[in-house]
């Protein structure tokens, strides 16, 4: 197997262009464990760790770049502020040693149905930008997952970085595991308040083949939410309305059974999910309009 390790972003993509076959390394801790598992014998590798432009985050224009090799460990540490929502999700991920190794590039790589950033990214309305030797392209993350562990790289393209709204709102990200810590979500979901558009972004996590919206429980909610004036008020939710989000946000999923759980347990528990991150949220939302 060759072992390819660029020290530059330029080389990075020229190295990729000329061996497509080649498989992306960043943290390694989805890579190595197909590898340990004999599930994947690629004729090369390409070890991004040594790119040092991949390694950084910025802000530019309302929104935070966050480069493929940022760590979860770093998003917790250091963009809980303006990616609150991306942040909560990190904190679940694996172990302390796993969101040290870990990205956010490769959960993006990897695309399970499963990855703790996608409801988060999605919630957010997030960018994802790609790159190749031909040059540069930004893909909405809703259009990125293209089913099972799949996405829309192109062979020759890599992920340069997440491009993802700063929170002008509260958000929330909830998952469901078949324990505490150390876990692969049974389902998860992530919401987010977009005050500013009037508008509730969501994302689902391990309840359809891709992590998806749910796009008809946004506009509901949303329009609930005007409707009654609520934005500018910051009063309380109805009832009925949490309730009928939580139906829609279960209606946009398209579970399986598998070993983690069941499809019907799956809807049931993103419906909870769905009211307590919407109840969560719109505590915070209250809150932070009784302090302004
Ligand atoms: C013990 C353990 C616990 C885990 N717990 C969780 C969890 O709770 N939640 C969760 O979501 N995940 C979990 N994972 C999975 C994994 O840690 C995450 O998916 C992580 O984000 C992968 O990042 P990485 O940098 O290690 O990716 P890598 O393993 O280096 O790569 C993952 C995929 O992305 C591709 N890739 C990487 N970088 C790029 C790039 N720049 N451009 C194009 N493709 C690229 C790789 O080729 C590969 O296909 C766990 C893994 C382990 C081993």
């Amino acid at each position: 197997m060759e072992f390819l390790r660029p020290t530059t972003w330029a080389d990075a993509l020229a190295a990729k262009a000329e061996h497509p076959d080649a498989v992306p390394l960043q943290g390694g801790t989805d890579v190595m464990v197909e590898l340990n598992f004999d599930r994947r014998r690629p004729p090369a590798l390409l070890d991004l760790t040594r790119v040092a432009e991949l390694a950084d985050w910025a802000r530019e224009d309302g929104r935070v770049r966050v480069g493929a090799g940022v760590t979860y460990t770093r998003l917790i540490d250091e963009l809980a502020g303006p990616l609150p929502g991306l942040a909560m999700a990190a904190r679940t991920v694996g172990s302390p040693q796993i969101r040290n190794r870990g990205t956010v590039g490769g959960n993006l790589g990897a695309a399970s149905p499963a990855g703790d950033c996608h409801p988060a990214l999605l919630a957010a309305g997030a960018e994802v930008e790609l790159a190749s030797v031909r040059g540069t392209r930004t893909v909405p993350a809703r259009e990125f997952y293209t089913g099972v562990k799949r996405n829309a790289l192109a062979p020759d393209e890599l992920i340069a970085a997440v491009l993802v709204p700063a929170a002008t709102g509260p958000q929330q990200f909830s998952k469901v595991g078949t324990r505490n810590a150390m876990v692969i979500a049974v389902t998860a979901f992530g919401l987010a308040l977009h005050p500013e558009r009037r508008a509730v972004g969501t994302g689902i996590g391990s309840a359809a083949p891709t992590p998806r919206r749910a796009t008809a429980a946004e506009d509901f909610i949303a329009a609930e939410l005007t409707a009654a004036g609520l934005w500018d008020t910051g009063g309380e939710l109805p009832e009925a309305a949490v309730r009928r989000f939580g139906e829609l946000v279960a209606e946009a999923a398209a579970p399986i059974d598998d070993v983690r759980g069941t499809a019907r347990y799956r809807l049931h528990a993103l419906a909870v999910l769905a009211r307590r991150t919407l109840a969560w949220a719109w505590a915070d939302y209250r809150a932070t309009r009784r302090e302004g």
